[in-house]
C-alpha cells in the first residue's frame, strides 16, 4: 500500500472550552458530522461489507429519532454546522424524511446532505428536496451494468441511473459522484466515468480504497493512487487543475470545457488529516474520532442515563477535543473496530 508521511503539528492540551464553536486540541476546526442512520444496506459492496457474516446491531442500540434530534440543538452549540446522513444506506431508515425535515430545520445547522446508493431515490428524492435536504453524494462504481451488479453483490444500475435523474429534478444539486477505485476491478472505466462531466454538471469523485475491517484485503494492491488516475485521464481528456477548497477532501480538476468537474480523495495516497473538520456519530451512538482510527466516545449511554443538555454538550466538546491528529496507515496501523458500513465513510 502507498502511504505519505502525515505532517504533524503540537497538540494544545490547555483546558475545553465550554463555550463558542469546537476546536480539537490541534486547533481545528471540527464542524462537520457524518451521521450513519442505519449500518444495514440494500447493496454488499465488496469494497464495503463482506459477502456473508455481517452482524448488524438490533433496533433497540441504535439511536431513536428522538434521541437523534434531541442532539441537534445541542451539536449546533457545539459548533456543528453541517451534517451529512449515511450508513449503511441512509435511505432505509424509517421516517427519514420527517428526520432530515426536523434536522434541517434546526437553528445552527446550516445543511443537511446525505450520501446514499441512490436505489431508492426516484421516489424519495423529490420529498427529501421539500424536507430540506440540500444536497447528494452517489456513489457508482462502474457504467456496465454486469459490473455493477458484482461490485454491489446484486445492484440494479438502471435504478440507480433512475435515482440521479430523479435528484436532478428535485433539485438536489450540485450532485456529487462517488467512485472507489480498486486496481483490476473497475480502474479500467476512470476516462469513462470522467468523460461524464463534459456534458452534465456533476462532480465525479474518485476515492482510494481504504482497509475497513472484514474487507482490509481490498486494498492489498487494490489502491489506484490519485496521481496515476490524474495521469490517465490527463492523457485521454487532458485536465487542469483548479484547486483545493477548505474542508473538502477531494483535490478539483476539469476538463477545460467541460460543466462539471473531477474530485480525487486521496485517503491513503496523499492523507489531508490537516484540514479534517469532520467527526462521525454512528448508528448506535458513539462518536467515532477519526475514519481510520479506533477512537470513540460513547453518546448514546450518557443520553439514555437522564443527562441534562450541558453533559451531553460537554462530552461532544471533550471528543472533539480528544480527536486524533490523523490516521496510522504510514506506519501499518489498520482499524480494528469498525467496517466502513458502520462508520457511513
Ligand atoms: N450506502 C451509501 C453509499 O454507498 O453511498 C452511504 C454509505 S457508504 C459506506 C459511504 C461511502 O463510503 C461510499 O461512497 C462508498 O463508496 C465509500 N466506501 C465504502 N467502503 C469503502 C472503502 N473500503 N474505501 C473507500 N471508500 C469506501
Ligand atoms: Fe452499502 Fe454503501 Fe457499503 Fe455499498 S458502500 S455496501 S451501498 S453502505
Amino acid at each position: 500500500m502507498i502511504s505519505a508521511p502525515i505532517t504533524f503539528i503540537e497538540p494544545d492540551l490547555g483546558d475545553i472550552a465550554t463555550t463558542g464553536p469546537a476546536h480539537d486540541s490541534y486547533g481545528r476546526r471540527i464542524n462537520y458530522l457524518r451521521v450513519s442512520l442505519t449500518d444495514r444496506c440494500n447493496f454488499r459492496c465488496f469494497y464495503c461489507m463482506p459477502a456473508v457474516g455481517m452482524q448488524f446491531a438490533p433496533p433497540p442500540e441504535l439511536l431513536s429519532n428522538a434521541e437523534l434530534l434531541r442532539l441537534m440543538p445541542i451539536l449546533a452549540r457545539s459548533g456543528f454546522e453541517k451534517i451529512r446522513l449515511t450508513g449503511g444506506e441512509p435511505t432505509l431508515r424509517r421516517d427519514l424524511v420527517s428526520l432530515v425535515e426536523a434536522m434541517a430545520h434546526t437553528p445552527g445547522i446550516t445543511e443537511v446532505s446525505m450520501t446514499t446508493n441512490a436505489l431508492r431515490l426516484a421516489e424519495l428524492a423529490r420529498p427529501l428536496a421539500a424536507a430540506g435536504l440540500k444536497r447528494l453524494n452517489i456513489s457508482i462504481d462502474s457504467l456496465d451494468a454486469e459490473r455493477f451488479r458484482q461490485i454491489t453483490r446484486g445492484g440494479d444500475l438502471a435504478r440507480v441511473w433512475a435515482g440521479i435523474e430523479a435528484s436532478e429534478q428535485a433539485g438536489l444539486t450540485p450532485l456529487k459522484l462517488n467512485c472507489v477505485v480498486v486496481r483490476g476491478v473497475n480502474d479500467d472505466e476512470v476516462v469513462e466515468l470522467a468523460r461524464l462531466t463534459i456534458d452534465r454538471p456533476w462532480q465525479m469523485r474518485f476515492i482510494e480504497v481504504m482497509p475497513l475491517v472484514g474487507v482490509a484485503d481490498v486494498a492489498d494492491g487494490g489502491v489506484v493512487p490519485s496521481a496515476e488516475l490524474i495521469e490517465r485521464i490527463d492523457q485521454a481528456l487532458g485536465i487542469e487543475f483548479v484547486g483545493w477548497f477548505g474542508a473538502d477532501p477531494a483535490r478539483t480538476y476539469k476538463i477545460p470545457g467541460a460543466r462539471g468537474s473531477l474530485g480525487f480523495i486521496s485517503s491513503v495516497s496523499d492523507p489531508f488529516c490537516a484540514t479534517c473538520n469532520r467527526m462521525r456519530l454512528t448508528a448506535d451512538g458513539k462518536l467515532h474520532l477519526c475514519l481510520l482510527r479506533d477512537n470513540e466516545v460513547d453518546l448514546r449511554e450518557t443520553l439514555r442515563s437522564g443527562a441534562a443538555d450541558d453533559e451531553i454538550e460537554a462530552l461532544i466538546r471533550y471528543a472533539v477535543h480528544t480527536k486524533p491528529w490523523g490516521h496510522g496507515l504510514p506506519q501499518g496501523i489498520k482499524p480494528t473496530l469498525r467496517g466502513m458500513s458502520q462508520l457511513g465513510g
